[in-house]
């Protein structure tokens, strides 16, 4: 794909995928990316994936959305049912004009019954000005706080159990600090996968003769470089942490000095912890007592330690239990704000550390400041001139589209999401969007959740837009366009503030910068950081003055918390929502591939991407597969609670026998259409990481 040598003009950009956030440089030829290459970013010093490097042909994709449409009012009946080569059975093309009036005219409608009949998803893949303007269109076009995005279906509990301990959500070292610690947890994480350039700083660290422990109920590829590997039972996450805290404080291996400086809570935690002896927990956990200790003794003793997590800690009912308890293990180590120490939840989409920190979420307004304060309302309404809006925390990803199914939500605008893909139990959701009276999908593709839309917005790809993302590690850099929208299609923030116009908001931004300027006038975690200085540096928030690249490590001189103190939250231990039994007698968790990028709605459309991995596919033990007279590459049918999907099996020896691992980028055999609802009751994240599920050879007719 590409020739390195031939091409018009290059143009620096941020690669749109995971959230480490590679910087890239775009090639164009004849107004068309011909080639991407790894340029010196602080996150991938010139690196790139596979994704990264040939994944970027979706956004020429005949498939892409140029003009705005509407749905036609003979249509089928609302359904995944729409031809994406052919979208003239379902809709008909219609002006900008036309298009953004019907819209604001039915939001106008709506609103006028109630306020809280419409609601909205932003997106983290959007720039962080688009996130931005899409919970200000939401809060102060309705007046209520009924918008969220996929941070709910990924790191929520993460966040809300960092929020609580540590006084802030974002990671308290870059990954890149692994180079100064001694040890490493990743547990819950397959960053060869999911941050394969990230991964590429864990190998190093290992090659150098740093420690690395890796804890997954799947056999992850980072198990190859690992000292120590612990293959737990799924969902035993808090047994096993709370083993490992047990063993350091029955050693008393703890940094008494830190914890008696910085910390709040640690008589409670200490006491606590007393229940777990690792002879107790490992017939939860199913590790060896012997492996625990050693571990405990590994990371306590260290000088500096890091812990990484990913979405297996985070996508479970008890998601924000299992983040506190990392944060228990850090602190009583003293294991934040020094080099090579650290927090760091692995960020998943490329901006979603900056849409959240844009206030893309429900409790939170920009810089994770509660919508509960009248003061910190007051200071939003001021800037926007005038208006408030509710102080009650919104409803969530999942609690919006239960209360659609309901009829109580009647309109949604959806920018850049696909629920209809990525929400459990998805066919509950697209039984939802099928009901509502108005849907406004603002895309590039016909995506399965635009399938639902009355009115669809063709929107721009990352490399066609102009302004910032954040990176997993704070990194505000620069996006920047290498081409230009095809056909009609327009960048998000120019459609979010010409439909705000339509329903009577008093909008008016030239360009990103400006929409920057204002995020900063409430955005303190963007002091210092100017548009000038973006042209040509990336910068580390927080930045103590204007020539501070930024703070790689925080927290080193106290917590953003009550008397500067962090705290210990004890966790107990809380099984999964549903049980394995005689119908469903195994154990399924979903997740992603290197090759598929979420819903798979670009990495799908990517030539090489979708050449190399083509087919939905599970993966199970080999000797699970054998026992059910199964070969790999036969086609199996997975049954759950919620429903049931035939997809191709293949062997993979690192899956334990009575675990099924299925992919989610597929709708031709959707995981989500298998998956639990239940959600944790903090960060209100669903349980993707742990279904009952029967798994059944198809039999020849
Ligand atoms: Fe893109 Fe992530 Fe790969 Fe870097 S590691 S090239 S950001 S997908």
């Amino acid at each position: 794909v590409g020739d390195r040598a031939d091409y018009d003009s290059e143009t620096e950009s941020v690669c749109p995928f995971c959230g480490v956030g590679c910087k890239v440089s775009l090639k164009v030829k004849d107004g068309k990316v011909k080639y991407v290459e790894g340029i010196n970013g602080p996150a991938n010093e010139g690196r790139l994936c596979v994704k990264g490097r040939f994944g970027f042909d979706y956004i020429h994709h005949p498939h892409r959305l140029t003009k705005p449409l509407i749905r036609r009012e003979d249509a089928p009946a609302k359904g995944l049912n729409v031809d994406p080569g052919d979208l003239s059975t379902h809709f008909r093309e219609a002006t900008w004009e036309e298009a953004l009036d019907l819209a604001g005219k039915r939001l106008v409608e709506l609103r006028e019954q109630d306020t809280k009949s419409v609601a909205g998803f932003g997106s983290a893949k959007c720039t962080n000005e688009e996130a931005y303007l899409f919970q200000k269109f939401i809060r102060q076009g309705f007046k209520h706080n009924n918008v969220d995005h996929c941070t709910r279906l990924c790191h929520a509990s993460s966040v809300s159990a960092l929020i609580e301990n540590v006084g802030s959500g974002a990671v308290t070292a870059t990954f890149n600090e692994i180079e100064n610690a001694d040890v490493a947890i990743v547990i819950g994480a397959n960053p060869i996968e999911n941050h394969p350039v990230a991964a590429t700083y864990f190998k190093q660290f290992t090659k150098r003769g740093g420690k690395l422990i890796v804890m997954d109920p799947r056999g992850v590829g980072m198990r190859r470089f690992a000292t120590e590997m612990l293959q737990f039972r799924p969902g035993a996450d808090v047994s096993l942490l709370n083993a490992i805290m047990n063993v350091i404080v029955e050693e008393e291996l703890y940094d008494s000095q830190y914890i008696h400086r910085w910390t709040e809570n640690w008589d409670a935690e200490k006491a606590h912890l007393k229940d777990f002896s690792p002879e107790k927990m490992t017939d939860i956990c199913g590790i060896e007592p012997d492996q625990i200790r050693r571990v405990a003794r590994m990371f306590a003793k260290a000088n500096a330690g890091l812990i990484f997590w990913g979405m297996g800690v985070s996508q479970h009912i008890h998601g924000t239990d299992n983040s506190r308890c990392l944060i228990s293990l850090a602190l009583m180590t003293g294991n934040v704000g020094k080099p090579g120490a650290g927090l760091h939840p692995l960020r998943g989409q490329n901006n979603v550390q900056g849409a959240s920190d844009a206030g893309l979420i429900p409790m939170f307004l920009p810089d994770y400041q509660t919508v509960t304060s009248d003061d910190v309302r007051k200071s939003f309404t001021d800037v926007w001139g005038g208006g408030d809006f509710s102080d009650e925390k919104g409803l969530t990803v999942t609690e919006i589209v239960d209360q659609v199914y309901a009829g109580n939500i009647k309109g949604m605008y959806i920018q850049g999401e696909n629920p209809a893909m990525s929400d459990p139990d998805v066919d509950h959701a697209r039984d939802a969007f099928a009901k509502l009276d108005l849907l406004i999908v603002q895309d590039i593709f016909l995506t399965e959740t635009a399938n639902f839309a009355d009115i669809i917005l063709p929107a721009s790809a990352l490399y066609e837009k102009n302004g910032t993302v954040s990176n997993t590690n704070r990194q505000v850099q620069r996006v920047r366009p290498a081409v230009a929208p095809p056909g009609d299609a327009r960048e998000d923030w120019k459609i979010t503030v010409d439909l705000a116009k339509r329903i009577g908001l008093p909008w008016d931004y030239k360009d990103a910068s400006e929409i920057f300027a204002e995020m900063k006038l409430n955005m303190k975690s963007l002091d210092n950081i100017t548009w000038e200085r973006l042209r040509t540096e990336t910068v580390t928030y927080p930045s103590l003055h204007e020539t501070d690249p930024g703070q790689p490590i925080v927290f080193g001189d106290g917590f953003p918390r009550p008397e500067g103190r962090a705290r210990f939250t004890p966790a107990s231990v809380i099984a999964p929502d549903e049980a394995p039994d005689a119908e469903y007698p195994m154990v399924m968790t979903t997740g992603r591939q290197l090759e598929h990028w979420h819903t798979g709605s670009m990495t799908r459309r990517s030539l090489v991407l979708d050449t190399v991995e083509p087919e939905a596919n599970c993966s199970l033990n080999p000797r699970t597969l054998k026992l059910m007279g199964v070969e790999p590459g036969d086609t199996i049918r997975l049954t759950t609670r919620r429903g049931s999907i035939e997809i191709m099996a293949r062997a993979d020896r690192a899956i334990a026998e009575d675990m099924v691992f299925v992919p989610f980028a597929y709708v031709e055999a959707a995981a989500n259409i298998l998956t639990n609802p239940a959600i944790d009751p903090y960060g209100k994240i669903p349980e993707f990481k742990y279904a009952a599920v029967r798994v059944e050879k198809i039999e020849a007719d």
